[in-house]
This record gives C-alpha cells, structure tokens and sequence, in this order.
C-alpha cells in the first residue's frame, strides 16, 4: 500500500512519531513544529497502515473549531469519511458520555449544561439564601472554590476542613450548590469532567466496554489538561489502550484555571514504555521571530528545554511601536492593516491578539472606521448576549422546567408585574420544600401564599410556559425557537432601549433563528440519543466558552492570547505590551508562577507569527474611565535589541492629546525629542510634588513646558526652564 502521502510531508523526528510502535508516545516540542500535524498524521496512520478502526480512535482538542479543523484535514488525508471518529474537547466528549449514560451517570434525563455565568447567578443566589455576607462570601470566589475543587477531582466530603471554619463554610456552600444541581438537573462545565470520570470509577462494566472499544486516545494540547482529565484518560487507557499525546510546556497557560503542566511528567512515570519523540525544527516563523520568542522563554525558570531552529529566512526584524495612547495604537495598527492589504494581501492574514477581551472594542473602532472587515474570535460571543441568552432561557424552560437558572432569568423578562418581594418568597418556597422553583411556584399559586396581583402575575407565567410547551412539542426546532421568541414577547422588552441596540437584538434573535433553523443533528449527538433541542441547547452552552466557530469571510482576526493558541497567522499584532495589562497586574502582584504563566503566553502569541510581528504598547491608556500611564512591559526588553526595530510616531502625528508639539516616546532611554531633556514616561522628581511621570511636552526653548504626572500631587504644568526636574 503506497502510504506516501501519509509521510512525504514529515520530517524524520515527526515520522518516528507517526509510525511508532505499540508504544505510548509523547511528543514534547516548541511553538510550530509540527505537534498537531503529526497527531493528525498519526490518526491517518492508525487507520491506513494499522488497520485500526475509526471507531476505536479518540481524539480530543481544544477547542471544538480545532476538532472540527482536524476532522477535515484527516478527510483529506485519508479520503474517507471521518464521520465515525471521535474528535472534540474534553467537555464535549464528556457531555456525550453522559448523554449516552444519564441513567448511571444518575443525572436526569433532561440534564441541562449550565455556563459560567449561570452558575455564579445560582451562587449568589444561594449565598443570599445562606445569609453569608457577600463580602467575605463573593460568588466570584465561591465559583473558584467549587470548580477548583471538581477538576482536582474532589467532592464535599473529600475536602479537610477540620480545622478551618472558613473552609468548612466554602465546603457547605458547595454541597448546598451540588444537591441543588442534582434537583434541579442542571451541570456545569467541571461537572461535567468531573462526572464522565465517576462514570468510570462507578461503573466497571461501562468502563470495560469502552476500553474494548476506544483502543487509541490521542491529546493534543496536553500541557493544558487538569487533574481530572488525566485521571480520565489514565483510567480509558487502562493497560491496553495506546495513548498519543503532543504538547508543549513552554505552551502551558492555563494553569489559573486548573491545568497542570506536571501531567507531561506524570505521563512519563504513570504510563509504561513511554516514547519521547522531540521535533525541534521550527515551520511557522522567520529567524527573527523564533529568536526572539525563544530569548523571551529562556527567561522562564524549570523548563523541560528545548532547541527550536528553523531552515526558513530570517525575516524582517520585530517591530515595536510605541502609541501615545491607546486610540493612537489602534489607529497605528489599522493604518499596517490598511497597507498590508494594499500590497495584495488578504485580511484574513492579520491577526490582533491581546491580554483581555475589553481591548478589543477600539480596533473594531478604528476597522470599522476604515471599512475593513474583522472577527472577534471568542469576544463577545454570540450565545452570551443577553438576548440569546434570553431566548434560550425560555427554550430551556419548555424542555426541562425544573431549570432554575432558566426560571430566574425570564420569570420577569419581559417585566409581567413579578418583583423582588414575588421572587423571594418563590424561593423560600422551594428551598423549605426542596422543590425546584417551578413546582414551588406551582404549590404557592395552589396554597394562595402569594396575596392577589403576584398571584395572577405568577400563574399566567405558569400558564404561557406550560402553554408553550403544549403547542410546540412536536415543532421543528426553528419553528420552536421562532415561537418563543413571538410568544414570550421578548421583543417588547428591549424597546425601552436606545433604537440601534435593539434593532441589533432583533437581528440577533433573528440569527437565532437561523441558527436553529439550519441546525444539523450531529452523527455524534444522535447517536447519544439527544433530540434536535437537546443537541442545539448543549452545542450553544459549549460553543460559548470559546470561539465562533463558523467559516469567516475575508476578515482581520480579533482575539485574546489565550484564544490564539495553536493557530498561525503571517501577520501577527501584539497590543498593549504595558506593565500592568501585559503581564497583568496580578501576576506581578502574587507568586506562584503567575508571571512565568505570563511569559509563556507572551511566548505563544509571538509564535504565532509567520512572517511579520508588531509588538505595541501606549504610554497612557484609559482604563475603567481613569487614564493611567505605564511601563513597556518587560517582555520587550526581554528581546534582544538586534531583533528589534523600534517605530516612532511620525513627526507632525497628533496624538489626540498632547495639544502642542508631539515629543516622542522611546523605550529604553536616552532617544527622547533633540532638545529635550525628557522623555514621554520617564520618572522624574520635584523639589516640592515628589515623584512623577512626564506625559506631556509644549512649546521649546525658554518656554518649554512639561506636563508631570506627580504620584502625590496629581498632573501638574511646570515651565522647564524653573521646574529643576531631577531624573536618573
Ligand atoms: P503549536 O505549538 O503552535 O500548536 P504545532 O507544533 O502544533 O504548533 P503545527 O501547527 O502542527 O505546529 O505546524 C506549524 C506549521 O508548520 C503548520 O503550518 C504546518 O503545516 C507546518 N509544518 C509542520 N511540519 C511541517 C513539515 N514537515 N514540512 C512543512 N511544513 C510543516
Ligand atoms: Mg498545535
């Protein structure tokens, strides 16, 4: 059999680790060579060379557009269908599995996946419920407290608390949470993990029969997983499972949220026989990119180290531009955009990746302005806008009405006259009852608890979901969708709003419709035996984690760091390289780590550069209606200087705040204005205000002023040539 195809395109590293034996293997290699091409590759191999059925592959991604990437490339590769493999996040797989085994899973039939948003409403809600004082009890924390606890793998009992009053109240709160869930049949994402892997420790039988079947487990990504998914394929892989994995440590970021970069070490101990196959040949980047990333990571301390080189050119050097502000960068970075695109190049071939998701709004702005087209890649994604959110609230409301967190966010949307005070009283119902807050409302309607107009005002509620639900059970899924958002009125409750916002809602709601209306059941879902709403409602609850996933038009590609991991773009423009923002505050702040965390997302963004890098920053950026002004980051002078080429403001360019003459900003010192003894951001002190930073330069000579931020005093004018400013 000519298997050519499977290997003409590897190189000698990568092809020991296509073909390897029976072995398990770990890939461990840096940004761009080749990780995921030889997971796909390897998939191909199984089945072509090894005879191994589809069937009996697992493979799982990070993201679901990634699994969806996947599939299609090993289509290509293998040109037969992949329908029959098993491709998709941790999350989805679990999801499935549970689906398929709701009865041993014990969750009830109609489980709904609520996401993170829900379950921090329910969480104050219940905190409320408790009495706890929401200061030392914040709902952000109580969510961190839970879900930490389930991807460690822990349930309430499991957890010391002896001697730890605090702790044994977190501990309450979360088995409070949890037998609320159980009731109410709602999961959330650690649940999900977390139960997939009591699954298997629950049920042997079960276990037994999938690792007959799924003989072939391969992770990409791996740096990434957490405790629980570990556990999850340690104990699918048994002693006869092959496992496949590819990461990199130099990649791992999401430690905050729970992964342990360790798993890579304990796969080596806990798995027999092990083969590490190291690619140290770099694919994506020029010289000057890889060099720079790789001095950048050099700075990380315990790594498992590693060579990167490439054959490739050297490039052009990295470009480090320094904005004002924050309105001049993003101006700066669609002006590149613009000329990029005059030189024949494509939109979809630039990407702006940044720390947090509010940066976004300004280059969308500037695009907008500049009528070039953009993407916000896992921005404000579309199954969490409150409108969508809305409708699926109802939509989950008529398939299981026992949801809570459904219940809570349309009982008055749109507003029926049903108050705090109704609400409240709704709730005590049904935590004296333990019933969900449907059923409690029905007993309170029933008991006349409620006094007259709340009374009304909750039974017709009652009466239209129940209505609803009669009228449109055999519906197609548009048509349901489409008749919720009639029927519930949604629409009369945004009109309040200003006309464009709603309008946009209308559309969205429109778009929903569609959505549901050109919804396929996927082979996966029907064979877990989830009806078309039951696979539409779990898609949207997953999909909202992360990115959009359809296929885009030609569009400049907005996203965060995080969401950038594992793709490639030539044209990369990292923003907001500013102390503070990059590396986040807080990393700086706490230890643990955090801002190696931080370098190694810096090291991810730059590497996925292929051909041209931009690293931004902006001397002052208005944050949370303040402006402050802040340091480059220290990643840049963590780049050899050689590999930079710095970019100034042009001379006679505005910044739309320095109302005179522009000075010009440097990093690094010593290049300020000729004639000028400061530069824009440096410290300097006064006899009388302290220390401060200078933001702003006027006029020259004997007249010149200088605007200083003082940390005491505020922003003061001084005139030069009488302020004897001191700097170091
Ligand atoms: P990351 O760490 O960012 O996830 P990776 O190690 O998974 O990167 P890939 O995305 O698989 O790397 O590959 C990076 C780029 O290099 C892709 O464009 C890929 O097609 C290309 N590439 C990988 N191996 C080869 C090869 N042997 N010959 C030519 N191109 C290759
Ligand atoms: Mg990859």
């Amino acid at each position: 059999m000519d298997v050519s195809h499977l290997l003409d395109e590897l190189n000698d590293a990568q092809r020991e680790a296509v073909t390897a034996d029976d072995n398990h293997v770990l890939v461990l290699a840096g940004a761009g060579s080749g990780k995921t091409r030889v997971l796909i590759h390897r998939l191909a191999w199984l089945i072509q060379v090894g005879h191994v059925s589809p069937l009996s592959i697992l493979a799982v991604t990070f993201t679901n557009k990634a699994a969806g990437e996947m599939r299609e490339r090993a289509q290509d590769l293998l040109q037969v269908s992949t329908r029959p493999l098993w491709i998709g996040t941790f999350h989805s797989i679990a999801h499935r599995m549970l689906r398929m085994h709701w009865r041993e899973a014990e969750l009830d039939e109609n489980f709904q996946i609520i996401d993170s948003d829900d379950q921090h409403r329910l969480l104050r809600r219940l905190i409320r419920e408790e009495g706890l004082d929401e200061n030392q009890f914040p709902a952000r924390q109580a969510q961190w407290f839970i879900n930490a606890r389930k991807d460690e793998g822990q349930r309430p009992p499991a957890i010391e608390h002896m001697d730890h009053p605090l702790t044994a109240a977190w501990v309450h709160l979360y088995e409070r949470y949890q037998s609320h869930c159980e009731r109410t049949g709602l999961v959330d994402f650690a649940e999900l993990l977390l139960r997939a892997h009591e699954l298997w420790l629950k049920q042997p039988d079960l276990l037994g029969h999938y690792r007959r079947r799924l003989t072939h487990l391969l992770v990409d990504e791996f740096q990434d997983t957490n405790t629980i998914q570990y556990a999850w394929i340690r104990m699918l892989a048994g002693d006869t499972g092959q496992v496949f994995v590819v990461g990199d440590d130099d990649q791992s970021i999401y430690g905050w949220r729970g992964a342990r970069v360790e798993n890579v070490e304990f796969f080596v101990r806990d798995f027999p026989r092990v083969q590490t196959v190291r690619l140290e040949q770099n694919y994506r980047s020029t010289g000057n990119i890889l060099a720079a990333a790789n001095a950048l990571i050099a700075n990380n301390e315990g790594r498992m180290g590693k060579n990167l080189w490439t054959a490739g050119e050297e490039g052009q050097p990295i470009q480090v531009y320094a904005a004002f502000n924050e309105q001049e960068e993003a101006r700066f970075v669609v002006e590149r955009i613009e000329r990029w695109m005059s030189e024949g190049r494509r939109a979809e071939q630039a990407a702006i990746v940044y720390r947090t998701t509010a940066q976004s709004r300004l280059f969308e702005e500037y695009l907008l302005k500049a009528s070039i087209p953009y993407r916000v890649y896992g921005g404000l994604r579309f199954f969490e806008r409150a409108e969508i959110r809305d409708a699926l609230a109802y939509l989950r409301m008529l398939h299981n009405p026992n949801d809570d967190a459904a219940f809570e966010r349309i009982i008055n949307t749109p507003s029926r006259g049903i108050g705090q005070k109704t609400v409240s009283l709704l709730r005590l119902q049904a935590r004296e009852t333990g019933l969900p807050l449907w059923q409690a409302a029905i007993e309170c309607v029933k008991q006349d608890t409620l006094n007259g107009r709340a009374k009304n005002a909750v039974s017709a509620f009652l009466e239209l979901i129940s209505a609803m639900r009669e009228r449109m059970s055999d519906w197609t899924l548009g048509n349901q969708v489409e008749g919720v958002i009639e029927q519930s009125e949604l629409v009369r409750h945004y009109e309040k709003e200003p006309r464009e916002k709603m309008e946009a809602r209308v559309e969205n709601l429109r778009e929903l419709t569609n959505a549901a209306e050109s919804f396929v059941l996927t082979a996966e879902d029907e064979e877990a035996g989830l009806s078309p709403m039951q696979s539409f409602l779990s898609h949207a609850a997953l999909e909202a984690g992360e990115t959009q996933g359809e296929a885009w038009d030609d569009c400049v590609q907005l996203m965060t760091l995080h969401s950038a991991k594992g793709l490639e773009f030539p044209l990369v423009f990292m923003v907001g390289l500013e102390d503070g923002l990059f590396p986040h505050q807080r990393s700086v702040q706490e230890s643990g780590g955090r801002l190696e965390e931080e370098r190694r997302l810096c090291y991810v963004g730059m590497t996925r550069a292929r051909e041209l890098l931009y690293l931004s920053y902006a001397e002052v950026r208005r944050m949370f209606g303040s402006e402050s002004h802040s340091r480059p980051s220290r990643f840049l002078d963590e780049i050899p200087a050689q590999l930079i080429e710095e970019i100034r403001p042009r001379m006679g360019t505005r910044s739309p705040w320095v109302s005179a003459r522009p000075a010009v900003a440097s990093r690094g010192g010593g290049l300020g204005e000729p004639g000028q003894p400061f530069r824009l951001g440096q410290t300097v002190r006064h006899r009388k205000f302290g220390e401060g930073t200078v933001v702003t330069f006027e006029g020259s000579g004997e007249h010149a002023r200088v605007q200083v931020n003082f940390f005491d005093a505020g922003p003061k004018w001084l005139v030069l040539a009488y302020a004897n400013l001191e700097s170091d």
